[in-house]
């Protein structure tokens, strides 16, 4: 039984585990805003966590945590316990193939522990010099986009509770190594799982977050993924929407994304404003006595913007509701048929985006309803 998800999806990052201090966002205003989805990271997660420990409400995603576990081996110990020793002692970033398959197990039990609804194969991202130089590294492309290919057919294999959506975390720096790892992907899936490329529950396109700033590039590898896979399979970006790229990344192809922005931003004291406002963000440093103009749970309890500056928590649940509007604004204007026109309308004051949306070839099609 899988439960359907809107279009499109916002999974707001949640650092259980990690320390830090998300609002509690999934609780009913004005303490919340009542908005159940969240992702949380496998490496940060311990086995006594579950979702419903936060709230029984909550519509949980777990990312593997890929990138961590093969970039950060000092935090190996605190990811992995145990089997982390057997890793951490190995001076190689990257593990044998037996090591990455226990770790893909682990990583998969671990996210059907949680309770998760949907969860990312375990991945081993490209060298971030790769996406701007295609001809960068081919032995370290190669041998990570087979490591990649072999944690998701292992854990379509292994999996034992199907209600949870697994989701293929994509890799790729171009239509060629997308076609490879595609290639490797299909054949691991019919020798492990005996199933076809036809019957994942969806992918989420990976290692984009050194480039989260590039527009261009973002929509450049949704395209090449959509262009590949179709539309028919649900495709998540990682770690890079933001409520000014929400619409763009869209419409280039992504059906959800995650964002820990609006945590960052009010680290960093900044208040989103509505998509193509300017200045995009305020910085409450420099506030005065203004009432915020936004009728958010956030906003509607403060009598001036100043006095959200030192609530972080109150802060980061306003920012959580400028990029959920965002995306509302996309949800709707694709429904009226009118996606590009507001691209077309948020590009007038902004360059990059404009840029962006020279890389849009495949319209996304018309929502059924
Ligand atoms: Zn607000």
């Amino acid at each position: 039984m899988q439960r359907e998800w809107p279009r499109p999806l916002v999974l707001p990052v949640h650092n259980l585990g990690a320390g830090g201090n998300t609002p509690p966002y999934w609780l009913p205003p004005p303490r919340g805003l009542g908005w159940p989805y969240a992702l949380f990271n496998a490496f940060f997660l311990r086995p006594g966590h579950s979702a419903s420990m936060l709230h029984p409400g909550i519509r949980a995603w777990v990312d593997s945590g890929g990138f961590l576990y093969l970039e950060a081996p000092q935090r190996r110990l605190a990811g992995l316990h145990a089997a982390g020793r057997r890793l951490a002692s190995r001076p190689a970033l990257i593990p044998g193939r037996e090591e990455w398959l226990g770790l893909a197990e682990e990583v998969l039990r671990r996210q059907e522990g949680f309770g998760a609804e949907a969860a990312f194969t375990l991945d081993a991202p490209l060298p971030p010099g790769a996406q701007l130089d295609p001809g960068c590294c081919p032995g370290a492309v190669a041998e990570r986009l087979r490591l990649t290919a072999e944690a998701a057919a292992l854990a379509y294999q292994l999996r034992a509770r199907r209600s949870m959506r697994l989701l293929v975390v994509l890799h790729h720096n171009g239509p060629e190594t997308l076609r490879r790892l595609l290639d490797t992907l299909s054949r691991r899936l019919r020798e492990r799982a005996g199933m076809s490329l036809d019957e994942v529950d969806g992918y989420a396109l990976g290692g984009l977050v050194p480039h989260s700033g590039k527009l261009w590039l973002l929509a450049r590898r949704l395209q090449e993924t959509r262009r590949l896979i179709g539309w028919d399979k649900w495709l998540h970006i990682l770690g890079v929407a933001s409520p000014h790229n929400i619409p763009l990344l869209y419409a280039a192809g992504a059906d959800s994304m995650d964002s820990k922005t609006y945590i960052i931003a009010a680290a960093k004291r900044l208040y989103y404003q509505p998509p193509g406002a300017k200045p995009a963000r305020i910085d409450l440093r420099n506030a005065d006595g203004a009432k915020p103009s936004c009728t958010c749970p956030a906003c509607s309890t403060a009598e001036t913007l100043s006095e959200l500056r030192s609530d972080t928590k109150r802060l980061a649940l306003h920012n959580l509701h400028a990029t959920l509007e965002a995306a509302h604004q996309a949800a709707k204007a694709h429904e009226e048929n009118r996606l590009h026109q507001l691209l077309r309308q948020l590009a007038r004051s902004n360059p990059r985006l404009a840029k962006a949306l020279r890389e849009i070839r495949e319209t996304r099609p018309p929502s059924r309803r």
